[in-house]
């Protein structure tokens, strides 16, 4: 700060109402902040958080006492904020301030100790004083954004995002890795997604229907993200549009013929694996998008067969390269059904299935039938793959599913309303049939379904057989532990949902973080629900974590809201803190720029006169740049090393 301007600190120390004063002596910090060069104001006072406390500052900066302001409260996560807009609203610069953290790092953590409690906070006071006798006024960084979203997925939750992000008048880019769009949504089909009498599939196909008359969406099917660079308001993303080896569409009796003819085969993944297709992949549902077959060519043996069946067949398609130039992204890659191994819980022998094979099944055929007969009595282990310890060697999940209970229980009545007679069983560990998903689990109760629950601790069901039918052994604990045998004609296994390989994959490409869990990474579960690390990248459904179909569209809507708030406006601010150079000492080594997570520093000039060159938009100040230069030429702004060296000194005791 120029001489003249000098800085004039305030600083304002929290009771927390008692929180902090209980442990910590205020007065004490008060009275060592008053002793400092610089401080021309030093208050105590209940809760600083409160209108009347942030008020204190306020007063201060508009009658010219104070332009410089320390808050020793609470953590900086919860208030640094408000006292920032405090500072803004009389007038200050929200950067000339710093948030001392005095109630979880001193008062809480050293309860038993007031005295030492007591000297931290001072000496944590003390650093603060010394930090802003180095600082200056900074200004958020202004980025331009391009009015355009693309959103990778084109399931349920990236058609509801794209439809709401093109209704508000942005260009959107759809992009969907495999033919079609619907993603798993399509794939359950005509089971209905319960609270409301509509299927999956109505909900997929009014999506589409609507999104298809809106003009301005772009929508690349058989395609893919290639490649990603640039930075929020201006990403520069690559996409490669595969053939898909048909140049129109044909008719019903080439079709016919098509399926005829083929003899590639493979497991259909749009009945979850129940039927086979051929390489020919055909549009699954009605009001399916886009209306024309691809062929899989990594199925396709190109025998040419389907050449002489169809004219409309064309293996001379190339892939085309697309490059689009967005503001925001909004990733729905969703999930993928955890697949038991072979052998877990009797997987792989007849009579067990998923629960996912079980509606495959129920699409297919409208019914249930195993081995030409409807089964007369069906037993669904839950928390298959999920809620389970990792065991050396064995595959599993630490996470609770979510939406597997309720689906289980969903599935259930819809048989049992097909079925009457069937008995169904319910092998469960709890029943997490949260909310309204409750009339799920009383409707199954009135229809006489028997709930068995078992624990893990006494051990898991297990799957044995005998004459070729599978028998569900397991401890009841509602009945005082009795060990019961259920022979049943059916055993379901309700698996739940694992990240998708497109979602892993997306991640790598986009540098974006994925929980312990697996599934993409928020900033924040409650202060930032659906943004990234990374700015501009936003989440939407079971790619970030499983979820129901209400819960996926919500939060896709949640996405698509965050992505529009930032383009439509047509520029973004970020935080100042960024990595600057100082040109005169830097020599041009470069060390920075491979160190630099985020590519955000490249060398410029000629030889001789280079120099390393931060884009401040994609630096996230982490300081990584500035732990390797040579030279002291890398410097973080709003924390400069002359700041964190004056910082320890009087964290050690130096006065100034
Ligand atoms: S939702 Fe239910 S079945 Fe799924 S993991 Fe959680 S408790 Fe288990
Ligand atoms: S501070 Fe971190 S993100 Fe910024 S340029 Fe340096 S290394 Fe890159």
């Amino acid at each position: 700060m120029e001489e003249g301007n000098r800085v004039r600190v305030g600083v304002y120390v929290c009771h927390c109402g008692g929180n902090i004063s209980d442990v910590v002596n205020v007065k004490r910090v008060v009275e060592e902040a008053r002793k400092e060069g610089d401080v021309v104001v030093a208050r105590d006072f209940m809760f600083m958080c409160s209108e009347a406390g942030q008020k204190l500052i306020e007063d201060d900066i508009r009658s010219g006492k104070v332009n410089a302001v320390i808050v020793a409260s609470c953590s900086p996560r919860l208030h640094e904020a408000t006292f920032r807009a405090a500072i803004t609203r009389a007038g200050g610069n929200p950067y000339m301030y710093y948030h001392v953290d005095i109630r979880e790092e001193c008062s809480w953590v050293h309860e038993n100790d007031k005295e030492e409690a007591t000297n931290k906070a001072i000496r944590q006071v003390r650093a603060a004083i010394a930090y802003l006798r180095r600082a200056e006024p900074l200004n958020r960084i202004r980025v331009d954004c391009e009015r355009s979203v693309l959103v990778i997925g084109g399931g349920i939750a990236g058609l509801r995002a794209a439809l709401d992000l093109a209704e508000s008048g942005l260009t959107v880019y759809l992009v969907e890795r495999a033919p079609f769009l619907g993603g798993n949504a399509a794939k359950i089909g005509r089971v209905k997604v319960f609270p409301y009498e509509k299927t999956a599939i109505d909900v997929v196909r009014g999506l589409i229907e609507v999104l298809r008359k809106v003009g301005s969406v772009a929508i690349y099917t058989n395609a893919e993200v290639e490649g990603v660079s640039g930075y929020v308001g201006n990403f520069d993303v690559t996409i490669r549009v595969n053939p898909r080896y048909f140049r129109d569409r044909p008719n019903e009796q080439e079709i016919e013929e098509l399926k005829r003819i083929c003899s590639r085969k493979t497991r259909d993944e749009f009945s979850f694996g129940i039927s086979e297709r051929t390489a020919l992949v055909l549009p699954p549902f009605n009001g399916a998008y886009p209306e024309i077959p691809a062929i899989d060519m990594a199925l396709c043996d190109k025998c040419g067969l389907c050449t002489k069946a169809c004219d409309k067949v064309d293996f001379s398609q190339e892939p085309q390269v697309v490059h689009l130039r967005v503001g925001a992204i909004v990733v729905a890659t969703g999930f993928k059904p955890y697949k038991p191994e072979k052998g877990e819980y009797g997987y792989g022998l007849p009579g067990v299935i998923t629960l996912q094979e079980l509606v495959g099944l129920i699409n297919k055929y409208g019914d249930v039938v195993i081995n030409g007969k409807r089964p007369r009595s069906i037993a669904f282990i839950y928390c298959v793959g999920s809620r389970r310890r990792r065991e050396e060697g064995k595959k599993a999940n630490e996470y609770c599913s979510r939406y597997c209970c309720v689906a289980a229980l969903d599935v259930a009545t819809t048989i049992k309303e097909l079925m009457r007679d069937v008995k169904i069983y319910h092998v469960v560990r709890d029943v997490r049939s949260y909310g309204i998903n409750e009339i799920l689990f009383e409707e199954a109760s009135r229809q006489g379904q028997v709930f068995i629950k078992y624990d893990v601790d006494e051990g898991e069901p297990q799957v044995l057989y005998d004459n070729g039918k599978p028998i569900v052994k397991v401890k009841d604990v509602l009945t005082d532990h009795t060990e019961l045998e259920l022979p049943v004609d059916l055993v379901v296994l309700v698996t739940g949902m694992e990240p998708s390989d497109g979602t892993v994959r997306i991640a790598e490409k986009l540098k974006t973080s994925r929980g312990i869990d697996g599934f993409l990474q928020e900033v924040h579960p409650k202060l930032r629900p659906v943004e990234t690390m990374l700015s501009g990248i936003f989440i939407a459904g079971t790619a970030q974590a499983p979820r129901g179909i209400s819960e996926t569209l919500a939060s896709a809507s949640a996405a698509a809201a965050k992505a529009m708030s930032l383009v439509l406006k047509g520029y973004t601010e970020l935080e100042p803190f960024v990595a600057f150079v100082d040109q005169d000492k830097c020599r041009g080594s470069g060390l920075c720029v491979s160190e630099c997570p985020y590519g955000a520093i490249e060398i410029r000039g000629e030889v001789g006169g280079k120099r390393a060159w931060v884009n401040e938009a994609l630096c996230k100040g982490c300081g990584a740049c500035v732990a390797v230069c040579p030279s002291g030429a890398m410097q973080l702004r709003g924390l400069r090393n002359t700041q964190v060296e004056d910082m320890i000194r009087a964290a050690g005791g130096a006065h100034a």
